[in-house]
């Protein structure tokens, strides 16, 4: 079955990556189903896409757990900010965390995967353009949060997530992103949105978080 978002936003993809000369493959779609139900989202798993990204726990808790009961090899990427209360449930239910941000929250999410028996794919949430309502670890202090999710935790750190500021050209933030994650020896970068995800791919994404693009405008 073919979705036509999917379809465009994936051609887009395979474009990104080829005018990048890279590899489509080393490109992960997450398509960011926030706000949108089971009906608007089977028709996206039905047309092949398997990895999806949800900003809120709550949210997700309602609708996941049956989607996964129905297509078990989803993959489910949070990508909003982690409240520590929430630890266990998204542990439980996601796949992957994109808002590692605080000691705190590193602390909490060893403790569960360990609990649970569970790693889960994690990356450090960088607050690139310093906004004081964003989440994210300060850039300058980015190396040190790493080595302490690494060293007091135990966590590994598969990369890290930018969310540039509304109003600024990306590409500067997503070079930032990049280049942090090199001096740290991480391979993926978690950048990109509907509005500038071939940028991002140029700049060496690996996985873009696409909602709107795909699932057309939130209510
Ligand atoms: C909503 C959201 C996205 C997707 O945004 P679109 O503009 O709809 O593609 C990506 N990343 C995060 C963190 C989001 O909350």
């Amino acid at each position: 079955m073919v979705h036509e978002g999917l379809k465009k936003v994936l051609n887009g993809v395979v474009a990104a990556a080829q005018e990048a000369n890279r590899a489509p493959e080393s490109v992960t779609l997450i398509a960011v189903s926030k706000t949108f139900d089971g009906p608007e989202i089977v028709p996206v798993i039905e047309a092949g896409q398997r990895v999806f990204g949800e900003n809120r726990v709550q949210e997700a808790k309602g609708k996941w757990p049956a989607l996964k009961m129905a297509w078990p090899d989803v993959e489910l990427h949070l990508i909003g900010p982690l409240q520590s209360n929430k630890t266990a449930e998204a542990v439980q239910l996601f796949d992957a965390i994109h808002t590692v941000d605080r000691p705190k929250i590193a602390g909490e999410i060893a403790k569960e995967m360990r609990k649970q028996g569970k790693p889960l794919k994690l990356f450090v949430q960088v607050n690139t353009g310093r906004e004081p309502q964003k989440a994210g670890i300060d850039p300058a202090e980015a190396d040190a949060f790493l080595r302490e999710c690494r060293d007091a935790h135990g966590l590994e750190i598969a990369g890290l997530m930018c969310i540039p500021p509304a109003e600024e050209d990306p590409k500067p933030h997503f070079e930032l992103l990049a280049e942090i994650a090199r001096r740290n020896g991480l391979s993926q970068l978690s950048m990109g949105m509907s509005g500038d995800y071939p940028a991002a791919i140029a700049c060496g994404a690996t996985h873009v978080r696409v909602g709107s693009a795909i699932f057309g405008t939130r209510g």
